[in-house]
């Protein structure tokens, strides 16, 4: 198959914004792919050639790519340079620059689909003294045999900057599409596979009756259950027959997996953080009794002298963390909090209950006090020991509990009728002053897009910025959700402006509003110390004058007791 093809694929998939329309260019793509091609273009139609989760990645720095382009062309590289600065995208500067060359030298071989797979993969593999040579010659090599059009897609490729608009959800309507399977069919075994290649195979060559035998592979990450928001903890429990409430801790996803002696750690977003936590692994190796298995959990990250949970903020310091990792994990030590056990020996646990994962879990498991356990829980549907259990946990410093059903079975994804419910304490509402905003783009073009909020320090009259507004205000009249257009609040806000520069605009503090958040963090970011996380606006205070906002002490406060942090 050649590579002309997906190039053109993709020169289609530019002009349509529409995802039905993709769907179709790419389901119709699928079907003309024979089935040990299918691994390719699924990858290379999202414009990849390792899946998301995969620790491999191409890794090539602009300037190599320069050099590459000059070696394939011809052209000196200052040539390469200087077209580049011209057109801003070294895609259109290799697609200009090979057609020049074209037409010096008709009639090369075409490229494969193949071809180009097993050069964007290799470069991967290469390490060490030379690699970067034989890193350019893998790209130089497909450059100089490529069309313009098809060098233009492999040099956004290597960037990892296709940009075609091709989402996870296109790609899994076009698998059920090209092969007349269900969506949900294709859904369930990406859930447990999150690999388009293994699933288009699988629809491919058996249909339904193959996408129902995915199962879960030690080692690649799945697509994990969530939780939805419940409005009280009266409701919660009252929505399952058997409930048990747990802790629900302000940390990072963990997904473990055992495999014999290999253990691999991932998060809730697929990433492979194994390498970014040895004490994690370490842990798992000692404290895991079954040989193969996965568990599900929240880690935290405690205070070192305190032993106090921390900010995720602070926790996920570690996650992209290259360097002095073990360093780090002294510094942030953690505490491992297991929920759930999803496989073991073998055998998928999934469709057990979890009062049933639950035993397997407890016999799994080694347990280490502060280090690596089962979460906190407590099995009632009483209204007032569930109460009780809820105050402990923000005292323990933790966001809230979930309330799980214990008749559910495991549910990969969809937050709907999945069996956990999740609780935490609303924040208090703050009435700030803006005191900056920056011009809007596109549909919010004339109006001020994204609002600048402040608090009070009353020492010294200043306002002292903790945040930026960006959504609770209507774009349209019609918007019913909103009480306010930002049209209406730039009117407001525009006598008061003081100073304006290119997009960025400077407000006197004199408008007040209130808004709610979901959190208060620090932030350096910030001259208040603080952020509010997920502003939104609530309404307008014309009955108060900025001298009358909240204060820095407010924030604090509120800071100290968010979460039980502090007492
Ligand atoms: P949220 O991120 O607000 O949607 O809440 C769901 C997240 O809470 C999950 O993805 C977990 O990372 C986290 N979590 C913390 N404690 C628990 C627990 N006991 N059970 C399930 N999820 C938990």
């Amino acid at each position: 198959m050649e590579y002309k093809l997906l190039a053109e694929t993709y020169a289609e998939l530019e002009t349509y914004s529409s995802k039905l329309k993709k769907t179709e260019i790419i389901a119709k793509l699928f079907k003309e792919t024979p089935a040990n091609l299918l691994e390719a273009v699924t990858l290379l139609i999202q414009g990849r050639v390792f899946p998301s989760w995969s620790e491999k990645e191409i890794g090539v720095a602009e300037q190599l790519l320069l050099k590459a382009i000059a070696k394939a062309t011809g052209q000196p590289a200052e040539d390469v340079i200087k077209d580049y600065k011209k057109s801003g995208d070294l895609g259109l500067t290799v697609e200009n620059l090979v057609n020049k060359k074209k037409q010096r030298t008709l009639g090369q071989e075409s490229l494969t689909i193949k071809k180009v797979f097993a050069n964007l993969q290799e470069i991967s593999e290469q390490g060490g003294s030379g690699s970067q040579d034989r890193k350019l010659d893998l790209i130089a090599e497909l450059l100089a045999q490529a069309t313009p059009q098809e060098a233009k897609y492999i040099v956004r490729t290597v960037l990892e900057q296709l940009r075609i608009g091709v989402a996870e959800g296109i790609v899994r309507d076009a698998v059920a599409s090209a092969y007349d399977v269900s969506v949900d069919a294709v859904e369930y075994a990406w859930n447990l596979l999150p690999d388009f290649g293994e699933v288009a195979k699988a629809a491919k060559e058996n249909g339904a009756s193959g996408l129902k035998k995915f199962k879960l592979k030690l080692g690649t990450p799945f697509i994990v259950q969530l939780a939805e928001k419940s409005p009280s903890l009266k409701e919660a429990i009252e929505s399952y027959k058997k409930v048990l409430l747990e802790y629900k801790y302000d940390g990072m996803r963990t997904l473990i997996h055992k495999k014999g002696d290999k253990i691999w750690v991932f998060t809730r977003n697929l990433e492979n953080i194994t390498a970014a936590f040895p004490d994690l692994v370490q842990m798992a190796r000692k404290n895991i009794k079954a040989d193969d298995c996965v568990l599900d959990g929240e880690t935290i990250g405690l205070d070192k002298k305190t032993g106090r949970p921390i900010p995720f903020q602070q926790l996920s310091t570690r996650i992209k963390r290259k360097y002095d990792i073990e360093k780090a994990s002294v510094e942030i030590p953690i505490d491992v909090n297991l929920f759930d056990i999803v496989y073991l020996d073998g055998k998928n646990l999934m469709d057990l209950t979890l009062g049933e994962r639950k035993k397997y879990l407890a016999k799994t498991i080694r347990e280490v006090h502060g280090k690596f356990h089962v979460a906190e829980g407590l099995t009632t549907s009483d209204l007032k020991e569930a109460e009780k259990f809820y105050k402990e946990s923000l005292k323990a410093g933790e966001e809230g509990v979930i309330v799980k059903d214990l008749d559910a079975q495991y549910v990969s994804g969809r937050r709907v009728a999945g069996g956990w419910l999740k609780i935490k304490p609303v924040m208090e509402n703050l009435d700030v002053v803006i005191i900056g905003g920056t011009w809007g783009t596109g549909k919010r073009a004339g109006t001020i897009g994204s609002l600048h909020l402040a608090i009070r320090e009353p020492e010294s009259g200043k306002f002292l910025e903790c945040g930026m507004m960006g959504t609770g205000l209507k774009e349209k009249e019609s918007d019913k959700e909103f009480s306010m257009t930002l049209k209406e609040m730039t009117k407001i806000l525009k006598p008061y402006i003081e100073h304006e520069s290119a997009s960025a605009i400077k407000i006197k503090p004199k408008v007040v509003i209130e808004v709610a958040y979901e959190e208060i963090q620090k932030s350096p970011t910030y001259d208040s110390g603080f952020a509010l996380r997920f502003p939104r606006f609530i309404r307008l205070r014309p009955d108060k004058s900025a001298d009358e906002a909240d204060t820095i002490e407010r924030v604090k406060t509120l800071y100290g007791q968010q979460k039980g942090r502090g007492k």
